[in-house]
């Protein structure tokens, strides 16, 4: 790859280089694609049990290096050290979880006459990763991990601006022990790396997360070659606090259900509806909550919100924030460089706002009001986008009835988590088509083959 083109990867807090990466060529990656493809042909036939002691030691690998892999989070993707801890340990978790997958792989026998009927789940060939920029270790691993379990052999993308962890996860799983051509990381473009992986016929799968934009066109792509594909797009998710909720807890909770990550966060709760009972009880407790988000150098451990990840993204969420815009509480950010961008509250003054209906993956939020039950259920719906959620109240008949009204497919109630590793994560309608991750993900990674074993004389 030394004679490829080089791109310089910089630090969001500092604007300076980190290090520069290889632009993989189109046919540098058709090689790579054509490699995984022979190495699936031995990665399949790995005895259950040798696979998954290799994801084991890959996993025990990535633990030896959690530290490492964090602190070069925080200087490719200006992470704060905290969540990209978090985020490397994640990865070791969902290697660790899946590699109790390949010995129980298991099919069906269902009863026939004359026979046996048995189903097999065969792995599907090459699968292609495409990853984003916002979370690069656990997207990657959400992908790459179950896929490999299922006895696929897996080419991944990283995001053009932060490819750094994915290159060095695929270093450790080399060092694992993992054959040559079964984990292959292609640093690139995804007009070039990512283009090349999708048109690929020996890609029997892709794995996108990104753009609802570039998703739907990469669909249509897939569509000729019948290729399958599950997608993980944008969200716009809704925060949705009752007059009879915790409302201390609730307003000191919701800077962390949309700042985290600098608001980049697909699952960002950056709609907060307020029932208009406590609509300025709740503004009153929220505000001093945002000021005391710390926006500082993501390498302090006291740090809560680093910066964007680039200039130009910068000024796509500023673009959001227009000097007419009704803006409750804008906060403060470090002097000096880095794309930083303050912490940003909006008042909504119609719910075809743009920034009611578009995805800002930046530290702004809107707040607006709402009825009841039913008007609440009807503005968090109103969205084309339906990845996640929270709904905050003490009433258990209203949490159900409002969780089963919400078009979503992560909610939490009196919370904002929405990941773990071993329940299922995905949207729903422009959020994204089938579900990554929990005891199910395996189905994705897989075909169903039925056979039929005549036993008549
Ligand atoms: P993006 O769509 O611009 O890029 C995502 C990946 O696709 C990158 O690796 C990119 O290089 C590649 N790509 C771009 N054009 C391509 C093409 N023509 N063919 C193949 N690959 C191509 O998204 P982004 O800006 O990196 O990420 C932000 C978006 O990701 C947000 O909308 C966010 O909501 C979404 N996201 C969703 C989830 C989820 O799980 N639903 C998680 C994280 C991020």
């Amino acid at each position: 790859m030394s004679t490829l083109p080089m791109h310089d990867v910089i630090n969001p807090a500092t604007e300076l280089v980190v290090k520069q990466v290889p632009s993989t060529s189109a046919e540098e990656t058709n090689a790579l694609i054509e490699k995984a493809h022979r190495a699936f042909d031995s990665w399949r036939h790995v005895a259950p049990g040798d696979r998954a002691r290799l994801l084991r030691a890959f996993a025990a690998l990535v633990d030896d290096h959690v530290e490492e892999l964090a602190q070069l989070e925080v200087a490719n993707a200006g992470h704060t050290i905290g969540n990209a801890r978090w985020e490397a340990g994640n990865v070791r978790d969902v290697l660790n979880y899946y590699s109790a997958a390949p010995e129980r792989l298991f099919g069906r026998q269902i009863p026939v006459a004359n026979g046996l009927d048995v189903t097999i789940k065969e792995p599907l060939g090459v699968v292609g990763v495409i990853v984003p920029w916002n979370f690069p270790m656990p997207i990657a691993g959400w992908g790459f991990a179950p896929a490999l379990a299922a006895g696929n052999t897996v080419v991944l993308k990283p995001a053009e601006v932060t490819p750094l962890t994915a290159i060095r996860l695929a270093e450790l799983g080399r060092e694992a022990g993992l054959p040559d051509g079964v984990f292959t990381v292609i640093p690139g473009k995804g007009s070039i790396v990512g283009n090349a992986i999708v048109a690929h016929p020996s890609v029997r799968k892709v794995v996108f997360t990104g753009s609802t934009e570039v998703g739907t066109a990469l669909m249509a792509q897939c569509a000729p070659q019948v290729k399958r594909v599950t997608l993980e797009l944008g969200g716009k998710s809704a925060n949705v606090i009752f007059a009879d909720a915790d409302l201390e807890l609730a307003a000191a909770r919701a800077p962390y259900g949309v700042f985290d990550n600098a608001g980049q966060d697909c699952c960002a709760r950056s709609r907060i509806l307020v029932q208009k009972s406590v609509y300025d009880r709740f503004l009153e407790l929220f505000i001093p909550a945002v000021k005391g988000v710390r926006v500082e150098d993501p390498r302090l451990e006291t740090s809560e919100m680093g910066p964007l990840i680039t200039a130009k993204h910068r000024q796509t969420v500023a673009s959001f924030v227009p000097d007419d815009a009704s803006v409750l509480f804008r906060g403060s950010v470090p002097e000096g460089p880095g794309f930083w961008y303050p912490a940003t509250v909006l008042e909504a003054t119609s719910s075809k706002d743009r920034v009611v209906q578009e995805e800002i993956f930046g530290p702004v939020v809107v707040v607006m009001p709402f009825e009841d039950e039913d008007d609440a259920v009807r503005q968090s719906n109103d969205s084309p986008y339906g990845l996640s959620g929270s709904i905050w109240t003490r009433d258990v008949g209203r949490a159900i009835r409002v969780a089963r009204g919400i078009e979503t497919g992560n909610l939490s109630v009196n919370s904002h988590s929405s990941v773990r590793y071993w329940t299922p994560f995905g949207g729903f309608k422009q959020s994204g088509l089938g579900r990554e991750l929990g005891p199910d993900a395996l189905d994705s990674f897989t075909e169903t083959k039925n056979i039929f074993f005549d036993t008549s004389d």
